[in-house]
């Protein structure tokens, strides 16, 4: 198996019918996009583009896990991940690249490569829970920091009501 970490697949010049791609995201993928949930990973995508004439479709299909923090104990836990999903393409001349459709994205016809990161960063963002636990992944928290974190928590709370000027605001006028 060919291991691409480009994230690009070849537009221009790619005879008609079924193409395959794998490509494997790691730490320097996440690293790529600011503000990323996910610092650490190890994923495989697998990608099929079903290439015609003035379109074409690719089918992504990832499997893989991704390190997430629980929001509890702050203990790091592996979370595993699997999603699949279809996107459709059209070649249009640039002029019209423009006019975007929601189910179908304009590409210039003259389009070299087409690269598939943030398609393939979506869905793994896709994958993370709301709110990560220990429980997420059938583990139990780590007691004794649930204790610290929940404490601290607490008294940062109490700090605010205090400190916090818009509420000492809005107390003098009623
Ligand atoms: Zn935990």
């Amino acid at each position: 198996m060919v291991v691409d970490q480009s994230f690009n697949i070849r537009i221009s010049g790619q005879r008609l019918g079924i193409h395959e791609f794998d490509f494997s995201v790691d730490d320097s993928f996440f690293s790529a996009f600011e503000h990323a949930q996910i610092q650490v990973g190890n994923v495989s995508v697998h990608a099929e583009m079903d290439r015609k004439e003035r379109e074409f479709d690719i089918r992504l299909s990832l499997k893989g896990w991704v390190e997430q923090t629980c929001v509890r104990c702050l203990e790091l836990g592996r979370l595993n991940i699997a999603a699949e999903e279809r996107l459709f393409f059209e070649l249009h001349p640039i002029d019209a690249v423009e006019e975007t459709d929601d189910e179908i994205i304009r590409l210039p016809m003259d389009i070299l490569e087409l690269n598939l990161s943030q398609p393939i960063y979506e869905m793994i963002a896709l994958c993370l829970p709301m709110r990560f636990t220990c429980e997420t992944i059938k583990q139990t928290c780590d007691p004794e920091m649930e204790k610290l974190i929940q404490g601290e928590s607490n008294e940062k709370m109490d700090d605010q009501d205090v400190v916090d000027p818009r509420w000492e605001a809005l107390k003098k006028l009623k």
